[in-house]
């Protein structure tokens, strides 16, 4: 006799609202069995004096991201065999230090100290990311207190740097300097970082969580899994306008408007409620299903607003309009009248590779320059702000000398590149160096051009620097040369671009089937591309066209 229990009940996506409260996958676990937030005790008590070796591995390879920290890979790996060994063969005795940025607002104080701690802590490393943070290598669990209590003395953390939990809060990277800036989101990131970050109200999310609020949308507010545009309200004036549930990574999707218009004065409150949201009804079965994008495309925004307004608000949000939206990401560089008077100067290094040398020599050149501070940009760029007119010819020739340039070719300002192979432990191939060469081989091609092109370089599927979105997105894998050999290589997406034209949709570049080629062979790949794009574009036709 065949024995049944009845109807299989559907299986749960690990939703606490509807009561799955026991954890279903082993990061979940952790997260239940101990705050990720107090490790930082256990940092600072136990494992900075006992040294590496100490380390509880739940702590090393979990907890430990909620401080910035992660382990980087061992020297001499090679990509082809990443996934295949443990953890504990790829990492080394050194980690990955993420100083979070909240709008990417450094004063010279705050930005003489991260220079000072890469090169007492960090064997002179610092690479500026495509979110708003500085990032150092190198880094002994033995200083990590030390870096801590200089850190926070000018203001600054690493808290919910990484893990699932309240990432850096972008904002404009012009924020309150702006001529064209309506309304300065600056105190709604203030808020929602003083009170929320590092708080266990939203210290165990399903997933990472990263916001934006700025004014202008010179971020990539698509990606976000919740982003707050500047919006101009018929009846009640400059407040922000809501999206949610964009992401990139695997199953890449952009976020979507929720239609409403936020107040300044509301933006925390309505940001935790999407948080509270997400932390109750975020998938938490599946690690790779777990990010805001999958509930929000699960449940459409007519739901997803209505759950937000009757269960975290417990009111009605205004109707809003969209935001003018660029057609081309906005990144600063160049020369820039602000509203006061006086300029902001846009330069690039490439890929966002620096070094804290070189920052401390920045803040030196920009106090020289009677500049105050500086600011980040969510395409690896640095601003100097608040510049006398009839300084920055002077500024701009200063920061050149540093490798920083105001006027770029096109090809170095529009390069990123992540980490790659260099430290980090997921990746397949090495990328900044690449990212180098590839410069400085198409500034050779194309000297005379002024071809606008994106290129997105990434060492693995993850997409830190944006795979989908670049002109020509670069995914790091393991390809066949033309001896049959295995080695390091790219697939190929082509025609990304994620701000907006005119009445198109935004969209994701297309991985062209079976376009790979080797990182030997990139350059003259890329330099071919181009070239084709420059010889046969008609008038202000952009590569993704
Ligand atoms: Fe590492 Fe991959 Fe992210 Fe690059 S894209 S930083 S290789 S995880």
């Amino acid at each position: 006799m065949t024995v049944t229990n009845g109807p299989r009940r559907p299986r749960g996506e690990g939703q606490w609202a509807v009561g799955h409260r026991e954890p279903l996958n082993p990061n979940e676990r952790a997260k239940k069995d101990d705050d990720p937030l107090h490790v930082r005790a256990r940092i600072e008590n136990i494992y900075a004096h006992r040294g590496f070796a100490s380390i509880d591995p739940q702590d090393l390879r979990g907890r430990f991201r909620w401080f910035g920290l992660y382990t980087q890979r061992r020297p001499g790996i090679d990509g082809g065999r990443t996934a295949l060994l443990e953890p504990e063969e790829l990492e080394d005795e050194y980690f990955m230090l993420r100083v979070r940025i909240d709008g990417g607002q450094l004063d010279l104080a705050q930005l003489r100290t991260i220079a000072e701690l890469s090169q007492r802590y960090g064997r002179d490393t610092a690479d500026l990311t495509d979110r708003q943070n500085v990032q150092l290598h190198w880094v002994r669990i033995e200083d990590v207190p030390e870096i801590w209590r200089r850190l926070e003395a000018v203001g600054l953390q690493t808290t919910e740097a990484c893990g699932d939990a309240p990432r850096v809060v972008l904002g404009s990277s012009v924020a309150g300097v702006a001529a064209a800036e309506e309304l300065d989101g600056t105190p709604a990131i203030r808020e929602i970082v003083d009170r929320y970050v590092g708080s266990e109200e939203f210290s165990n999310l399903p997933r990472k969580f990263k916001s934006a609020v700025a004014w202008l949308p010179d971020l990539p507010y698509e990606i976000n899994d919740i982003s707050f545009l500047g919006a101009v309200h018929p009846e009640h004036g400059p407040g922000f306008d809501l999206w949610v549930g964009g992401g990139l990574s695997t199953n890449p999707m952009l976020a979507k408007r929720l239609g409403v218009w936020v107040p300044l004065a509301e933006v925390p409150e309505v940001w935790a409620g999407v948080t509270g949201l997400f932390r109750d009804y975020g998938y938490r079965r599946l690690r790779h299903k777990a990010r805001l994008k999958f509930l929000v495309a699960d449940w459409g925004v007519e739901k997803f607003r209505e759950v937000l307004e009757s269960e975290y608000l417990h009111r009605r949000l205004v109707d809003g309009p969209a935001p003018p939206l660029p057609s081309r990401p906005i990144d600063h560089v160049g020369v820039h009248e602000q509203k006061d008077g006086r300029r902001y100067v846009g330069a690039t290094p490439v890929a966002g590779r620096v070094s804290g040398t070189l920052l401390a020599q920045l803040a030196d050149v920009a106090e020289a320059h009677g500049s105050g501070r500086v600011r980040l940009t969510a395409y690896q760029k640095v601003l100097v702000l608040d510049v006398p007119p009839e300084r920055t010819e002077s500024l701009i020739s200063a920061l050149a000398e540093l490798g920083l340039q105001a006027r770029p070719s096109a090809v170095r300002r529009g390069v990123m590149a992540c980490t790659g192979i260099e430290y980090c432990k997921l990746a397949i191939v090495e990328t900044k160096t690449l990212a180098n060469d590839l410069v400085a081989r198409l500034e050779q091609v194309l000297a005379d051009s002024d071809a606008d092109i994106t290129i997105n370089i990434n060492g693995c599927p993850n997409a830190c620097a944006r795979t989908q979105v670049g002109d020509i997105g670069l995914k790091g894998q393991i390809v066949m040369d033309a001896q049959g050999r295995q080695v390091e290589g790219f697939q190929v997406h082509l025609g990304g671009g994620l701000a907006l034209r005119e009445g198109q949709e935004a969209s994701f570049g297309r991985k062209v089937r079976g376009l790979k080629t080797t990182a030997e062979e990139l350059p003259e790949y890329v330099a071919r591309l181009a070239g084709h794009y420059v010889a046969g574009r008609k008038d202000d036709e952009s590569f993704a066209e």
